[in-house]
């Protein structure tokens, strides 16, 4: 189906001098060509995109180089065995790709390959809404392609296969995510059909690997409005299989009368919440995994109700277990996520009255730089919907803030270093590495932090002094 009327996308003036240069192209070696997938879809949604995707009846290769020729030879990157190449010039990239016909094998994401049709290649797409095609050859130029409706569900914002569901998801299960990633990202629905295919092929998710599965999921987490593609995770039967911890947090136990909140849809609200403040990715996760403790650390206690002691610090040790098995970075973001999470309670300790300096101080110095962002996961953590609750919290947390801000500029403990060095130590007693000088050093910091003694160089070397006479160590010199 080709419209007579050539679609009008927002392209910068550079995007239209390089589509006119990739015509030229493809009209020189006689190739049918065409913008396709995603940034024809994010241009009809007027989303920012750059990279384009460009789809030729005959050799991409071969139009690839064309095209760098025209922008003063423009590296292309090219793989022979898939018929795809690359070309970036200035912050553009554009693939290009021969039409293809693609059937697959059940065990595998690669399907087998032959030239096609455009429509051929329309087919393999995943959804109707990247099977959109935009003409760029001479004869209906920017006519608009669209044999399978992507235009109207792109209006009535849905996401649909252009082949049966099923079968679209057995072929490559990584779709199953990719569909839960635009639901969210984009804020559509899934349609009915899709979502039952999603869910009575969840387990092959299985045979994608774990690196595409992260990135799926990451795009997820930083979606717009994360709780939209989170639950479709779970409700797909997806969750339990690639983040089971999650799904030990869905559902709600009541012991004589008493229950306890969802954890699983609090989770969600407080990824929500942080989600409206920031878009780094990292703390989106420590909203994630804040609660991830609780199943294990639950008890219903007489007289008490439902607790779950320590599921801060049971929490912060399933967080490196749960980054290695998902694969995601093991360094500093790894080691926010897991410090957020074992800190998660303190500020709320540090709302009650006759709060001392030194409670404060151990939090800036536990916190360190990461403090503003445990105290926005503290106020994201707050999903009562007792709207009095709700101020009445933000008020004691401001308060903590405040507090925050006033040791800080008395006692800079943010990045703080005690003053007296471990290598001071050994000097000043020859000592070589051992156990006697870090409980001298944390003898210091301890000091310090809880105000027994001023952060300076002189009352920490007294101090030292003091401590060595107990351990019966006296200076060399
Ligand atoms: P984004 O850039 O947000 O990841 P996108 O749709 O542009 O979204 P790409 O991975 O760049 O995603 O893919 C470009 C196009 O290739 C898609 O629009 C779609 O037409 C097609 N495509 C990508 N992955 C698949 C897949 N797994 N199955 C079928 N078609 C796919």
């Amino acid at each position: 189906m080709i419209s007579r009327k050539p679609i009008d996308i927002p392209c910068t003036l550079q995007e239209r001098k390089v589509l006119e240069q990739i015509a030229l192209a493809a009209h020189e070696l006689g190739t049918p060509c065409y913008l396709i997938g995603g940034f024809v879809r994010d241009k009809i949604l007027n989303r920012r995109t750059k990279d384009m995707d460009v789809v030729c009846v005959g050799d991409g290769i071969a139009l690839a180089h064309k095209v760098a020729g025209y922008f003063d030879n423009a590296k292309v990157s090219f793989f022979k065995t898939y018929g795809t190449a690359q070309v970036k010039w200035n912050d553009l990239e554009i693939e290009f790709v021969g039409a293809r016909k693609e059937s697959y094998r059940q065990e595998s994401r690669n399907p087998d390959v032959q030239p096609g049709t455009l429509k051929d290649d329309q087919l393999r797409r995943d959804f109707t809404i990247n099977a959109l095609a935009i003409s760029l050859n001479e004869e209906d130029y920017g006519s608009l392609v669209d044999p399978f409706g992507g235009i109207a569900d792109l209006e009535a914002k849905i996401i649909r296969t252009p082949l049966e569901p099923a079968q679209t998801f057995i072929d490559d299960p990584l779709r199953m995510m990719r569909a839960i990633r635009f639901a969210s990202q984009l804020q559509f629905t899934i349609s009915e059909e899709a979502f039952r295919g999603i869910k009575e092929n969840a387990e092959r998710i299985k045979i994608i690997s774990q690196e595409r599965i992260s990135d799926e999921f990451n795009k997820i987490m930083l979606s717009p409005v994360p709780s939209v593609g989170l639950d479709l995770l779970y409700k797909a039967g997806i969750m339990k299989i690639i983040l089971p911890q999650m799904v030990d947090l869905v559902g709600v136990e009541t012991v004589d009368g008493k229950g306890h909140k969802d954890n699983f849809y609090h989770t969600l609200q407080v990824v929500d919440n942080i989600a409206r403040y920031t878009k780094d990715l990292w703390l989106r996760w420590a909203a994630l995994l804040h609660d991830i403790g609780k199943p294990a650390t639950k008890r219903f206690e007489q007289g008490h109700g439902w607790t779950f002691h320590g599921h801060d610090a049971v929490g912060g040790k399933m967080v490196p277990r749960i980054f290695t098995k998902l694969k995601l970075p093991l360094h500093e973001n790894m080691r926010l996520v897991k410090k957020l999470v074992e800190l998660h309670l303190r500020p709320i300790s540090l709302t009650k009255e006759n709060i001392t300096d030194s409670a404060i101080r151990r939090l800036l110095f536990d916190a360190g730089d990461d403090i503003d962002g445990l105290m926005m996961l503290c106020e994201a953590d707050i999903t009562s919907k007792n709207k009095v609750k709700v101020k009445r919290y933000l008020e004691n947390f401001e308060l903590v803030r405040q507090r925050l801000k006033e040791v800080e500029e008395s006692d800079r403990i943010r990045n703080w270093q005690p003053p007296v060095t471990g290598e001071l130590i050994m000097e000043t007693f020859g000592l070589s590495p051992s156990r006697a000088v870090g409980d001298l050093k944390n003898a210091i910091r301890e000091a310090i932090l809880d105000g027994v003694i001023p952060n300076t160089y002189e009352a920490a070397f007294a101090f030292l002094l003091e401590k060595a006479k107990e351990m019966d160590l006296t200076p060399v010199k």
